[in-house]
């Protein structure tokens, strides 16, 4: 396996930092004012899009763009380093339209909506000027085991009735946000995992109603605010329906292996920063006779950040690469295991940079607090650690030898 970037790829991130230095980075201090102030991206980011579009770098974390798709087409692989560049900033990916949870909807479209429906839901997410979201998660019941989702979706002539309750849906507070993408019950008597499908629910539908806006360890999510949604005998045309009967979990599993991968990518681009704010910090404070970073603990916590950085990111490039060469399927094992390492890897990392800015570190005035916060979230939100370790430890083999006859041991047979 070879994974040094490729020609195009090494060309494209060029770009992009190039783009990202002069023009995204310039208005962070702007961004960053602006949120303090008022809830949801700075108005600038719709001009900066358009420079960046101008320019390109749009929508590149779409590998399977159709030819009349506007966008740049990037294997998984290439567009890693890319991400990269985009994680130092919470909000840079909207910038390239390259955001959760719009991505991992588009790529959900891309596979499995119908014409008439790529043309009225994934077209105007591919150009922005829309905002999705992805509802699975309910109050009522433990929705890592998506078997237990419960919100009804039953058919009433040419049309499905949706009724249920969920939370924490990311980007559905959002309010540019028109439709969702709703995880249903349509047939409670059928094997529990194809009791469920997806519909496509436009906000504005009667019945759809934002309960409240949510935040996670008191964290904001401005660019894809997080809400609470009821759905009270909502009514959708039959065309609505993504995807086959039946087949929910499948629409969902091909939105869940880009949306996890993506995540990782970009933690990767944030744990960089976190070192680089680690190394400047401790050059420039100096404690009981010498400069911070002369500390072996600190030169410690540093090297084991690099080590564990450069390790998630080569796991990381391996996934990219199954998910280009064998698709959802044969990247799944991978997936789980970057979804395992690298949120763990960014909580580790972003504790040693609090730790080393001292009281700073806690404040707004740096990403720490956000990116620990971050950290915390993925070991939950694309499903709980445990459930991957779970499956992970499925897919691990059991020897053929046995403790008592085993040729690595010196045991004797009995
Ligand atoms: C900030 C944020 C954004 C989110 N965005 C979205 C979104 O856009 N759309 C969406 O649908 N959902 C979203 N989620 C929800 C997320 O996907 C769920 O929280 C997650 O799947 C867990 O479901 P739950 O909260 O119901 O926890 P539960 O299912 O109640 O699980 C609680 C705990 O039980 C334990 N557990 C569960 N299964 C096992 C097991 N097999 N073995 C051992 N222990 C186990 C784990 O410790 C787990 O954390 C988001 C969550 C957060 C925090």
């Amino acid at each position: 396996m070879d994974f040094e970037p490729s020609a195009r790829s090494e060309a494209w991130r060029r770009k992009l930092q190039a783009f990202f230095d002069s023009e995204v980075l310039p208005r962070h201090r702007a961004w960053l004012d602006h949120v303090a102030v008022e809830r949801g991206s700075a108005p600038f980011v719709t001009e900066l899009q358009a420079k960046a579009r101008a320019r390109g770098l749009w929508n590149l974390a779409l590998p399977e763009l159709a030819s009349d798709e506007p966008g740049t087409r990037l294997s998984n692989l290439d567009y890693a380093p890319l991400a990269e560049i985009m994680g130092r900033l919470f909000w840079a990916p909207e910038v390239f339209n390259c955001q959760a949870p719009d991505v991992p909807n588009m790529i959900a479209l891309q596979n499995c909506a119908t014409p008439a429906q790529k043309q009225r839901f994934l077209n105007p997410l591919l150009n922005a000027e829309t905002r999705s979201a992805f509802g699975m998660t309910e109050p009522d019941v433990a929705s890592s085991d998506a078997t237990n989702i419960a919100t009804r979706i039953v058919r009433d002539g040419s049309d499905y009735v949706i009724s249920g309750r969920k939370w924490f849906i990311t980007g559905a507070a959002h309010p540019q946000c028109s439709f969702l993408i709703v995880v249903g019950v349509t047939d409670g008597g059928a094997e529990r995992t194809r009791r469920h499908s997806c519909v496509i629910v436009p906000m504005d539908a009667p019945g759809v109603r934002l309960v409240r806006r949510l935040r996670w360890m008191g964290c904001e999510d401005h660019v894809a605010p997080i809400g609470e949604l009821i759905f009270d005998n909502v009514r959708v045309p039959r065309e609505n329906l993504l995807g086959a009967e039946g087949e929910g979990f499948k629409v969902a599993q091909i939105r869940l292996g880009p949306a996890r991968i993506h995540h990782c990518m970009r933690s990767i681009g944030l744990c960089e920063l976190l070192i680089e704010l680690m190394m400047v910090r401790a050059s420039e404070r100096s404690a009981f006779g010498r400069p911070v970073i002369q500390y072996d603990t600190v030169q410690r916590w540093i090297a084991e950040s690099r080590v564990e950085l450069e390790q998630a990111r080569l796991l990381c490039y391996r996934c990219a690469w199954r998910l280009d060469q064998a698709g959802h399927h044969g990247a799944w094992r991978d997936v789980s295991l970057i979804k395992l390492a690298v949120p763990a890897m960014l909580q580790r990392i972003a504790d040693r940079a609090m730790q080393v800015f001292g009281a700073m570190g806690g404040s707004e005035d740096t990403p720490i607090h956000q990116a620990l916060a971050w950290g915390r979230l993925l070991r939950i939100g694309d499903g709980p650690d445990e459930v991957h370790l779970r499956q992970i430890f499925k897919m691990e083999a059991m020897p053929r030898w046995s403790i008592a006859n085993s040729p690595y041991l010196a045991t004797h047979p009995a």
